[in-house]
C-alpha cells in the first residue's frame, strides 16, 4: 500500500486483513480501534500498546486525522453548538450538538451539501459536491467528543447535512462504528436515520444489522403538495416510500418519526390534520412537529422564496387538533436557530473553505 489511506474509512475486519497483509497479528486492528474510538487519539504517535516500528508503518500507509475545526458557534439562547469543519479537499460541513435535560444530541452530516434540493432546506440550496467518507462522517463524532467529552454524546442523528440514504454504505459503517465494542457502544435504540424516503435503501436498512430508529422527513401526507416541496417524491412517491417505512417498522420493532415542517398555506390545513390522521393510525408512528426558519433571503425565486412559517399560535391550533385525534406528536423546539443551527438551517456560506 503506497498511497495514504483514511484508517477510519476501514471496518474492524478490513484493519485486521491488513495487518495479516504484512505479516502482524490481526488483534493489533483491535488496539488501533481501542486507541481511535475509545482513547480519542488522532496520532499513531499517542498509541502507545503499538510497537514503535508498527507506528512508523502506519503513519506510512495511513492518514488519523480527515477534518479541521475550524469554528464553534454557541447559540445564546439554548446551550446548542454548530461545528464547522473542514475537509482536506477544502470543502466545509457542519455538526450541531443539542443539549437538553434528558440527552446531548449530536446532527451530523453525512454529505457535502445535498443534491435533493428541497424547498424548505437551506442545505439543499447549496447544491452537491460529494459524499463524505466513513472516515469524514466518524470524525465529526470524535473530534466533538474530544471537545466536550467521550461520555457527554448520548444520542446521533443523521440530520444534518445531506440525505444519508444516498451515502448508504458509509452511513451505515459509520452506524457500525458507533455501536461498536470500541467507541462508546451508542445504542442502536439511540441513533436516528433520517431520509427523505428512498424506498430500496429503507429496505436494505431494515435488512441490515443495525436496527436504527428511522424517521421520514413527511411534510406533507399528499403526493402533490410534497412533490413541490421535495422533488424526490416525483421519483419516489409517498405510497411506495409508506410501504418501505411498514416493512421497516416491522423487522425492526420500531416506530418511524414523521418529521413535518411547518408551512403557512401549504400543509397546514385541516385537510392536513385529516390525512396525517390516516396516515399515523395505519402504522406505529409518531409526528414531530418543526417550525419553519425562513431561507427566503437565500434565494432570488421559485418555491423556496415563497414559503412562509405557519405562525405559532396556528401551530398550536394544528398540534391540538392532531393531540385530540389521539397521534403521538411533538414540537420541536427551534434550539439554536440564532446562530443558524435549526432544522433545515445548516447551509456553509462557501462550499470551499481557505485553509
Ligand atoms: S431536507 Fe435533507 S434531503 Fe432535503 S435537501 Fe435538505 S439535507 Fe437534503
Amino acid at each position: 500500500m503506497n498511497k495514504k489511506n483514511e484508517i477510519k474509512g476501514l471496518t474492524l475486519t478490513e484493519l485486521e486483513n491488513y495487518f495479516s497483509s504484512i505479516g502482524e497479528k490481526r488483534f493489533r486492528a483491535s488496539q488501533v480501534f481501542n486507541w481511535l474510538y475509545n482513547n480519542l487519539v488522532t496520532s499513531f504517535e499517542d498509541m502507545g500498546t503499538i510497537p514503535k516500528k508498527l507506528r512508523r508503518k502506519l503513519e506510512k500507509d495511513f492518514t488519523v486525522k480527515t477534518l479541521t475545526l475550524k469554528t464553534v458557534q454557541s447559540s445564546t439562547q439554548s446551550r446548542t453548538k454548530k461545528y464547522l469543519f473542514s475537509t482536506k479537499d477544502n470543502y466545509s460541513i457542519e455538526t450541531v450538538l443539542i443539549p437538553d435535560s434528558q440527552r446531548n444530541t449530536l446532527c451530523i452530516s453525512t454529505q457535502v451539501g445535498c443534491p435533493l434540493d428541497c424547498k424548505f432546506c437551506a442545505t439543499g440550496i447549496m447544491g452537491f459536491k460529494r459524499n463524505l467518507t466513513l472516515s469524514e462522517i466518524v470524525d465529526q463524532y470524535l473530534l466533538v467528543a474530544s471537545e466536550v467529552g467521550k461520555n457527554v454524546i448520548t444520542n446521533i442523528v443523521f440530520m444534518g447535512m445531506g440525505e444519508p440514504l444516498i451515502n448508504f454504505q458509509n452511513t451505515l459503517d459509520a452506524v457500525g462504528v458507533f455501536t461498536g465494542r470500541h467507541a462508546n457502544r451508542i445504542s442502536r435504540r439511540r441513533i436516528t436515520v433520517s431520509t427523505s424516503g428512498i424506498p430500496e435503501k429503507i429496505i436494505a436498512l431494515a435488512d441490515s444489522p443495525y436496527r436504527v430508529k428511522l424517521a421520514l422527513s413527511l411534510h406533507s401526507a399528499f403526493d402533490d403538495v410534497r412533490s413541490k416541496i421535495m422533488p424526490i417524491n416525483i421519483k419516489y412517491p409517498l405510497n411506495d416510500v409508506i410501504e418501505a417505512i411498514r416493512y421497516y417498522g416491522r423487522i425492526t420493532d420500531t416506530r418511524v418519526m414523521f418529521e413535518y415542517v411547518m408551512l403557512k398555506g401549504v400543509n397546514d390545513r385541516d385537510e392536513d390534520v385529516k390525512a396525517i390522521t390516516k396516515l399515523c393510525r395505519s402504522l406505529p408512528s409518531k409526528i414531530n412537529i418543526i417550525p419553519f426558519n425562513s431561507i427566503a433571503h437565500m434565494v432570488q425565486d421559485g418555491v423556496s422564496k415563497e414559503l412562509e412559517p405557519t405562525s405559532a399560535s396556528d401551530i398550536k391550533a394544528f398540534v391540538q387538533k392532531l393531540s385530540d385525534n389521539n397521534i403521538v406528536v411533538v414540537v420541536r423546539s427551534t434550539q439554536g436557530d440564532d446562530i443558524a443551527a435549526a432544522c433545515g438551517q445548516l447551509a456553509t456560506d462557501e462550499l470551499r473553505v481557505d485553509n
